[in-house]
């Protein structure tokens, strides 16, 4: 669907709160394209690139890489793509995740007035995201997302598209991803009352199920942007 005003999107929630999903979901149905830092940390590590390399023990212990280097990494990033400036719609996901990336990032995207227009947080129950980790698997190279219980692969351990072998995150394990949670409380959340101060950018959305999430995230983008 093509939009009337582009959307510049930012998708804030718990890991495991199903951001990878509503992303593929929303993708499919309007005019956006997607950022994921994380995809795009991961894809650095499978290509043993230098930021690969640091990122790689990082992500395994379950910490946050520095503010400045995710900053520049994504700025060069959203460079390339030519999303700053310009019409184009797109979301990021992943990124900002720390006070003084948002700022830092504000700063980018004001140079070229092209500033966040629609905050969305993701409220799930953490017994529910705790359950969800357990089952995860994912694509690599695309990024793609499935989960044993509500979305499995066609085929046991391939990707739908590609037919490749599909892997468990090494940050996925219990003791890892209870830190990432924490991290997440502790770094993350701040930033809703952080873009709380643009009026009316805020748009929170709870839910036990990313089918129970996507139709409300859905009309609000519609509602807002087209
Ligand atoms: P999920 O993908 O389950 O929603 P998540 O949001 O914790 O969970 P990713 O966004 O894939 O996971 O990020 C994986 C890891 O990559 C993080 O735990 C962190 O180590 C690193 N990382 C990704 N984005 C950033 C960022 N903006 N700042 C610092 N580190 C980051
Ligand atoms: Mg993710």
């Amino acid at each position: 669907m093509n939009l009337l005003r582009p959307a510049r999107v930012l998708l804030l929630g718990a890991p495991g709160a199903g951001k990878g999903t509503q992303t593929s979901r929303l993708l499919k149905r309007f005019d956006l394209a997607a950022l994921s830092s994380g995809d795009l940390l991961r894809r650095n590590i499978a290509e043993q690139t230098a930021l690969g390399l640091k990122a790689s023990a990082i992500i395994k212990q379950g910490g946050l890489l520095p503010d400045d280097v995710m900053v520049d990494v994504v700025s060069s990033e959203l460079r390339a793509l030519g999303w700053l400036g310009g019409d184009r719609s797109w979301l990021l996901d992943g990124f900002p995740r720390t006070r003084g990336q948002a700022q830092q990032l504000d700063a980018v995207l004001a140079a070229t007035a092209s500033q966040l227009n629609f905050v969305v947080q993701l409220k799930v129950p953490e017994e529910v995201i705790l359950e969800r980790i357990e089952n995860r698997f994912v694509h690599v190279p695309s990024g793609r997302v499935y989960n044993l219980t509500y979305n499995p692969p066609k085929e046991a351990g391939k990707d739908d598209v590609t037919g490749e072998p599909l892997s468990r995150r090494p940050d996925d394990d219990p003791v890892t991803f209870r830190k990432r949670l924490a991290e997440y409380k502790a770094l993350t959340e701040p930033l809703l009352e952080y873009y709380s101060r643009q009026a009316g950018v805020v748009f929170s959305v709870e839910g036990e199920t990313s089918d129970i999430i996507y139709p409300q995230l859905e009309a609000e983008f519609v509602r807002r942007f087209t």
